[in-house]
C-alpha cells in the first residue's frame, strides 16, 4: 500500500503579472502572483520614482511653482 494522502511540496512555476517567472515550493504546479520581488515598488522603487518625479516636475512647469 502506497497511498498519497498529504499534498506534497514540489517545485512550482509562478508566473507574475509583469512576467517574469519562478520557482518556489508548493502543493500546486503552477502560481499566479500580482506582484513578485522583480517589480515589487519596494525593490524597483527607482522606476517608480522617477516616475513620480517627472509628473512632479511636470506639474511644477505647467503651473510654474
Ligand atoms: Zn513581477
Amino acid at each position: 500500500m502506497n497511498k498519497e494522502i498529504q499534498p506534497e511540496y514540489k517545485e512550482a512555476t509562478v508566473t507574475c503579472a509583469c512576467g517574469n517567472t519562478f520557482t518556489t515550493g508548493s502543493v500546486k504546479d503552477t502560481l499566479k502572483v500580482e506582484i513578485c520581488s522583480e517589480c515589487h515598488p519596494f525593490y524597483t522603487g527607482k522606476q517608480k520614482f522617477t516616475e513620480r518625479g517627472g509628473r512632479v516636475e511636470k506639474f511644477k512647469k505647467k503651473y510654474q511653482i
